[in-house]
């Protein structure tokens, strides 16, 4: 049996035809830059994500990059996020020219710990003239960027209080949480000030390409996104701002569009997929060497990807690559402790829940098409490596 992390070719067969024919309708168009398919796809997702607008861009990346730019942060400024996520998350605060404040995670949901949040808040900061400020830096706190990891909605509320009492923006890194609701059923970019979506192809939503969104609720920061999206430019060849090219490709925005109908099929079908996971995982009775993950009672969470927590990871890895099991590490490598980020003066230990998540878990193949005997195999096979024989 082979059980590949990934495979998109099922998905798309299914959608092929009409995939084909809508990239057919844009190229007969020769309409390639921010046309109807763009507007269409702002609106259905906008809608999708229970915010009012959309602003198309090319990437998860310029989407987090765009709503740092809208919200006018920048040097001297600082953010704080978890250290325990995709690169872009900090990376796209630092491009900015601001500073990346981590504060370490909740070892369960593996998402930004809020307690953490308001321990560096109340003890590393300080008010001064309304406005915080970081103790150790002189930097202004200007926001916090949660991230849904795994498709799993961090708990927002304590940090959309603390939020609301230092008067900081909220940027929800949603790239891997499209359609994911929290235990009150409210959903992944409905909190903050903006959501940043990611469309790349290994996300529940995925183009044929890069591509990405940003949705809100505020029409004065989507206009201000509209326009530094096209390099700050209003009217046309007149800049009060300096932007960039974030566009969404009508080509990606057009496969979206086929795609979006079916968006919610297959969430549901991770879901069925990580139920047979749990079930699984119960019946081995390997409890004591791996743990699966925790989805909070009553919350919609969309699997991105289904990681559990395991002793001996690189091992196991190893084992389940001779087996045909595809899997990979998210991620093997704290973002305080990136080469890059030296500058931060991070050393080993200041983010432990980081730091062991990054030793101890692994993604398993979880998407839509996995037929149950796959899964079952993946199960078998670590429940081998754990007790051979
Ligand atoms: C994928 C991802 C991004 C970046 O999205 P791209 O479309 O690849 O640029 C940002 N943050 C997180 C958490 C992601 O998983």
């Amino acid at each position: 049996m082979q059980v590949p992390l990934l495979d998109l070719k099922p998905q798309y067969a299914t959608l092929k035809d009409d995939a084909l024919a809508a990239i057919e309708r844009v190229c007969a168009s020769q309409h390639f830059i921010l046309g109807s398919e763009v507007t269409r796809l702002e609106q259905d997702i906008a809608a999708y994500s229970r915010t009012q607008y959309g602003v198309g861009v090319s990437s998860g990346t310029d989407a987090l990059l765009l709503a740092l730019m809208a919200l006018d942060i920048g040097v001297g400024h600082e953010v704080i996020t978890s250290p325990y996520t995709f690169f872009a998350t900090a990376g796209t605060i630092a491009r900015t020219g601001a500073r990346p404040v981590f504060c370490d995670i909740d070892p369960v949901s593996f998402n930004l710990d809020s307690a953490a949040v308001a321990h560096f808040v109340s003890t590393g900061c300080e008010n001064r003239d309304g406005h915080l400020v970081n103790k150790a830096t002189g930097g202004l706190i200007k926001a916090i960027m949660p991230v849904h990891l795994y498709g799993q909605v961090a708990h927002m509320d304590p940090l959309l209080a603390i939020a609301r009492r230092h008067g900081l923006k909220v940027i929800e890194d949603a790239a891997q949480a499209i359609g994911s609701d929290d235990e009150h059923g409210r959903r992944a970019c409905s909190f903050g000030d903006v959501g940043a979506l990611s469309f790349f192809p290994t996300k529940n939503l995925g183009a044929f390409g890069d591509a990405g969104m940003c949705v809100t609720n505020d029409a004065e920061l989507a206009e201000r996104m509209r326009v530094l999206r096209v390099h700050g430019g209003k009217p046309k060849y007149y800049h009060s701002m300096i932007g960039g090219n974030f566009r969404i490709d009508e080509l990606q925005a057009a496969v979206l569009n086929v795609k979006l109908p079916y968006l919610d099929a297959w969430s549901a079908a991770r879901q069925r997929n990580a139920a047979i996971y749990d079930a699984a995982f119960a019946r081995v009775a390997i409890g004591e060497f791996v743990r699966t993950p925790a989805a909070a009672k009553g919350s919609r969470h969309i699997y991105n990807q289904y990681v559990i927590r395991v002793k001996s990871r690189d091992q196991l890895r190893a084992h389940l690559a001779a087996a045909h099991v595809g899997t990979e590490i998210y991620y093997p490598v704290p973002l305080h402790l990136q080469q890059c980020f030296e500058y931060l003066g991070h050393q080993a230990g200041d983010f432990p829940q980081s730091e062991r998540a990054a030793n101890e878990t692994l993604a398993l193949p979880i998407y839509p098409e996995l037929a149950p005997e796959q899964l079952q195999y993946v199960v078998d096979s670590i429940a081998r490596f754990y007790r051979p024989g």
